[in-house]
């Protein structure tokens, strides 16, 4: 029956095709960049689609963000001939957690209409929790402890999991009792966290082990890309899903859609129940090493980014011990990049000590490909200047003449601070440019005040909402009131808008907050009421402007005033895609990067972080310098693995690149509103000679351009004459350093502000330890 290959098999390499064929038991494809990982994820579940081994819903497909699970959801179509009815489990973690936790809300103690909190409503609650608890929040910030919480979640604990340490470290010992104040108030709310859209799952399956057989029943296949990034809470939910035991799973093999001739038996089922790996003691003593399922993981242990999130590269490297029998894939052929890229990528990523080690080769060789180029430039504002130059050229086709889309090219940056100065030149030159994964449409403050009443309408009981909208508009509903409605809600432990609606009865209230918050309570009845009758962007309509919400800003003599009312049109305009107010509210808590205008020619800019899986003709990575990448943190933390992880985000940034490659640095730049004078990327000296080449000096800016500054600095004819570790560009910085401040200090007219890791700072142990 192997007569005919499908087409969506036949451009595939050997090791792709086993990674694709081999659809039953564990598989890892564990590879560098570019070599068709995610690609052999979505050809797999093409082929069992194509093959009749599973329905569209039968597939557990995870991605890390919300754009990559729509763009394999699209090549599915496109390979299967769009006979793909929706995947109703393709998405991130955390889309596919908060659709779980939707259907078993109860189960957890939530009503399915719970709402997801962000960040701010998570601070202002913890906030609000600390002061109750008559705690300093100035000592004690509510950040701080937000960023403890969500670690702990990281990890899967509950507050009587974590660490004594941890307990003790905050709110003179509190900790531990914050945390489950926290937890006990989101149920209040009937509000959870994003840590919880994992970790109420994981309690739900444990708790209920049905529930989860009918999970078991329901997966067929699992399937998970950018495995080194998944963390603990995210292991564990993968883990009780992927696991089957084999008296539990009677589907297996029977009924569902097979295909003729496909043979039932399962390969991975019966088989010997294998020792415990090194992870089992994250699990309970029913759920430790047993046989598992069609699960296939792929991964790369060198883009391993988000370390500092909790994310566990030790996942990767145990795959093959969790899941028994796991067959290990490698792929390295790089179809992605030029040998230039990939050769200054691997150079430099072979400088990290804890790692696999992995080959990979290309024949995307050609006697023009470009070098990877290296640039200086004078401070971020040039840089800038000179990154759009370089684009418009590109462009206009003035490099090998060919017109290059704008699409094709992306800056990534190490910080998102780096990125206002590229949109404004980008505003000023009329270029086209979207910010992906950045400071995000919907954070905007009217949009997030909106947002509230929207929520409020939905979900009676978001106290959150209701604090943020009570008094916006103005409506004499000052502190005292809120306090007021606060204190008689938690005595009676109801949502704050019912507490209002009894309040408004009494005569606890002065006449003139009596009369406002009747006028509240009205509008939300109506609103709610008209929640199943009015479509929702009607409704949305009529909320902002029966709230007085529109009018506020129609008012406002602020320059920002118009703006906003564009944005609010905008909101409700955003709202038509989707069905329901509901649907929409819960897109917007999920969605990360969203994007404006996705038709547009545009350049990408976006963090290092969000670039991840991605792959642009063009790529610019400006501000390799030390203190900012790597980044200051991981410098000061001192240890080995700060760095690396570092070094593995400029791998990523590099092999992100399909033929060109840009990296800039300049020599000052302004943190956090100080100028400091920068030393060149330590990555910079990692990079081989024989695909990198440095750029001499293209400054359009008078005072230092082409005369002595920019040629003196660069050796063009050979930039590594000297030594390995101290190329030119490393030797004229050092030299230029001095002779430059003056100049640079009367044209910026700021003070100069030298900071400590300059010559003598880390950087200079470096330079010995190589
Ligand atoms: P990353 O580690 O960056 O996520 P990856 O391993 O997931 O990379 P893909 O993004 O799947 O790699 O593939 C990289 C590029 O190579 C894509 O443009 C993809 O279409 C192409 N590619 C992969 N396999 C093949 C193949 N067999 N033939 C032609 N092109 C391929
Ligand atoms: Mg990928």
């Amino acid at each position: 029956d192997q007569a005919r290959t499908p087409d969506y098999l036949s451009g595939l390499n050997p090791e792709q095709r086993e990674a694709v064929e081999t659809t039953e038991g564990p598989v890892l494809v564990l590879a560098g960049a570019g070599t068709g990982k995610t690609r052999v994820l979505t050809t797999r579940i093409a082929h069992i689609l194509a093959t009749g081994r599973a329905f569209p819903s039968q597939i557990l497909a995870v991605t890390f963000t919300n754009k990559a699970a729509r763009e394999m959801k699209e090549r599915i179509g496109m390979l299967v001939g769009g006979a793909v009815e929706g995947m109703p489990w393709l998405g991130t973690f955390h889309s596919i957690g908060v659709k779980i936790l939707r259907r078993h809300a109860e189960l957890v103690g939530l009503r399915s209409d719970f709402t997801i909190l962000d960040t701010d409503d998570v601070i202002r609650l913890i906030k609000q929790l600390i002061q109750a608890e008559g705690l300093d929040d100035k000592r004690w910030p509510a950040r701080q402890f937000a960023a403890m919480i969500d670690t702990w979640k990281n990890k899967g604990l509950d507050p009587a999991q974590i660490p004594e340490g941890d307990a003790r470290a905050f709110a003179n010992g509190k900790g531990r009792e914050l945390y489950t104040a926290y937890q006990n108030r989101l149920k209040t709310l009937n509000a959870c966290d994003f840590g919880d859209l994992l970790l109420h799952p994981i309690r739900m399956f444990r708790a209920n082990p049905d529930v989860l057989r009918d999970y078991h029943q329901r997966f067929k296949y699992i399937l998970v890309d950018e495995y080194q990034d998944t963390n603990t809470a995210q292991y564990m939910w993968l883990r009780l899903l992927a696991q089957r035991s084999p008296p539990t799973s009677p589907q297996r093999g029977e009924g569902g859609a097979k295909a003729p001739g496909e043979g039932a038996a399962p390969t991975n089922l019966g088989g010997p129940s294998p020792s415990s790996g090194p992870s089992d003691h994250l699990l309970p003593a029913g759920e430790k090493g047993k046989p598992t399922v069609n699960i296939c993981c792929v991964g790369d242990d060198d883009q391993s980014i988000y370390g500092w999130r909790g994310a566990e590269v030790d996942n990767i490297l145990r795959f093959e011990k969790d899941f028994p029998g796991a067959k290990v894939i490698k792929l390295e052929r790089n179809y992605r990049s030029t040998e230039h890229i990939l050769g200054a990528a691997g150079h430099l990523i072979a400088h990290n000590e804890g790692r696999l080690g992995k080959t990979l080769f290309t024949d995307r060789a050609e006697p023009d490909d470009e070098k990877v180029i290296v640039h200086a430039a004078w401070d971020s504002e040039e840089e800038a200047r000179a990154v759009g130059e370089e684009i418009e050229r590109l462009q206009r086709g003035d490099a090998d003449g060919k017109k290059h889309a704008l699409n094709g090219m992306a800056i990534l940056v190490r910080a998102s601070f780096q990125m206002r100065e590229f949109e404004d030149r980008f505003v000023t030159l009329g270029l086209n440019y979207r910010v992906v994964g950045g400071p995000r449409f919907y954070e905007r403050l009217e949009i997030r005040d909106a947002m509230a009443y929207f929520r409020l309408v939905c979900q009676p009981a978001d106290d959150l909402a209701f604090e943020r909208i009570v008094n916006t508009p103005k409506r004499g509903l000052g502190d005292t009131t809120v306090r007021a409605l606060h204190d008689y809600a938690r005595a009676r432990d109801i949502p704050m808008l019912a507490a209002a609606a009894e309040m408004v009865e009494t005569d606890e209230l002065k006449p003139k907050a009596r009369k406002a918050l009747f006028d509240v309570i009205q509008y939300f009845r109506r609103w709610s009421e008209r929640l199943e009758t009015t479509p929702h962007t009607e409704l949305a309509e009529q909320i902002l402007d029966e709230s007085g919400y529109t009018d506020m800003w129609k008012n406002d003599k602020s320059a920002e005033a118009p703006g906003r009312l564009e944005n609010l049109k905008e909101l409700v305009r955003s709202m038509e895609a989707f069905e329901s107010m509901r649907g929409f509210l819960e897109h917007v808590s999920l969605v990360m990067d969203v994007e404006q205008n996705e038709d547009m020619d545009a350049v990408s800019i976006m963090t290092l972080h969000s670039a991840k899986g991605l792959e642009f003709e063009t790529v610019f990575l400006p501000g390799w310098e030390e203190g900012l990448f790597p980044h200051q943190r991981a410098l000061d933390e001192g240890g080995r693995s700060g760095l690396e992880e570092e070094r593995r985000l400029a791998y990523v940034g590099i092999t992100r690149a399909k033929r060109r490659c840009h990296i800039w640095f300049v020599s000052n730049r302004r943190i956090h509103g100080l100028w400091q004078s920068t030393m060149p990327s330590r990555f910079l000296d990692e990079l081989p000679q024989g695909h990198v080449e440095v750029a001499e000096a293209e400054s359009s800016y008078g005072g230092y351009g082409r005369g002595g500054y920019g040629q003196s600095r660069f050796d063009r004819a050979d930039p590594f004459a000297n030594s390995y570790s101290t190329p030119g560009w490393k030797r004229a910085q050092q030299n230029k350093s001095d002779a430059t401040r003056d100049n640079w200090g009367t044209r910026s007219g700021h003070a100069v502000e030298r900071i400590g890791y300059g010559e003598s700072g880390p950087r200079g142990r470096m330079i010995e330890g190589e």
